[in-house]
């Protein structure tokens, strides 16, 4: 696409340019929003399927700017991972996670938390030393916090992501698996990781009930999951009959708008409060 001006300097067409300059822009910005601290934690629940009671919540990441307005994370997300900004997100989201757990638990209100990471922060061991420093700090219970991780992650540089995961769950860290079946990776991994669950990525989940292809994947990965002694989780429950369906399979944990959207934190122990009571 590109072309030599007269110069020999390289010339985009106008729309690439745009977008570069674009992504730039909001790498700024969103570079400025983690050091002004105006990211935001909101959490979605997860429930038990068996006893239908809330134990706890996803904690995910929000970001609005004053001037590009909400941005969703599938959009700034990758665009951190690029610019070397995901270790300093998953920082704020563990802190900020932490600090809720150890608010709850004080409270008498218990809820474990997930946190998503990125490939980067489990290549990174200063990193895990961080975890653990604070996590003794602020005395967290086991297995109260999950740290979901994607296939492609732990494949990236496995042998450095097995001694990250092997401490991270010997600090009483459960490990769930994220997006389980779209990462093409062998499943070799499932056994050699100390992994607790692995969540069905929500595109099987939403397509159960219109493909057969989708049902058969929904049902071979919740197998897999009990035969190997796992916990399995599916994401994307949008209506009654995804639930059924689950639950008559014998799936774990539910996680979804049938349940609930993400919400701010504020909001989810009075949440969880009327939904286990009715
Ligand atoms: P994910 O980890 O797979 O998170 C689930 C996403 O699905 C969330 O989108 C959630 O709002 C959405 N979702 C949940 N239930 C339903 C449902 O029933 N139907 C539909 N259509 N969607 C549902 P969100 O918050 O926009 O996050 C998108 C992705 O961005 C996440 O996918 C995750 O990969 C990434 N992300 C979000 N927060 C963080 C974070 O703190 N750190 C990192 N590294 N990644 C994050
Ligand atoms: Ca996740
Ligand atoms: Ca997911
Ligand atoms: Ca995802």
């Amino acid at each position: 696409l590109a072309q030599r001006s007269a110069e020999g300097i390289a010339v985009y067409p106008a729309g690439h340019e745009q977008e570069i300059s674009g992504r730039l822009a909001m790498m700024g910005r969103l570079r400025q929003a983690i050091e002004q601290g105006q990211l935001e934690m909101v959490c979605q629940p997860k429930v038990d399927m068996r006893t239908r009671s809330a134990f706890g919540a996803e904690a995910l990441v929000r970001w609005r700017d004053p001037q590009l307005g909400a941005i969703a994370p599938s959009v700034f997300i990758p665009l951190a991972e690029q610019g070397g900004m995901i270790s300093a997100i998953t920082e704020w989201m563990v802190h900020a996670a932490f600090r809720q757990v150890h608010d709850w638990q004080r409270d008498g209100n218990p809820a474990s938390l997930s946190v998503n990471l990125s490939a980067h922060d489990i290549q990174n061991p200063a990193f895990i030393d961080r975890i653990h420093r604070l996590a003794l700090a602020l005395a967290i219970p086991d297995n109260s916090i999950q740290f979901e991780l994607t296939e492609s992650a732990l494949m990236d540089d496995p042998d450095t992501a097995m001694q990250s995961l092997a401490r991270l769950s010997d600090m009483g860290f459960e490990i769930w698996i994220d997006d389980f079946g779209t990462g093409y990776s062998s499943l070799s991994y499932l056994q050699r990781f100390p992994i607790h669950a692995i969540k069905i990525d929500q595109s099987f989940v939403r397509l159960m009930s219109v493909s057969s292809g989708s049902s058969a994947i929904v049902h071979a990965t919740i197998d897999l999951g009990h035969h190997l002694g796992l916990y399995v989780v599916a994401e994307g429950v949008e209506d009654q009959a995804a639930w059924s369906c689950l639950a008559a399979q014998g799936c774990d944990v539910a996680q979804g708008y049938f349940v609930a959207k993400p919400m701010p934190v504020s909001q989810f122990n009075n949440w969880k409060t009327s939904w286990n009571k009715a």
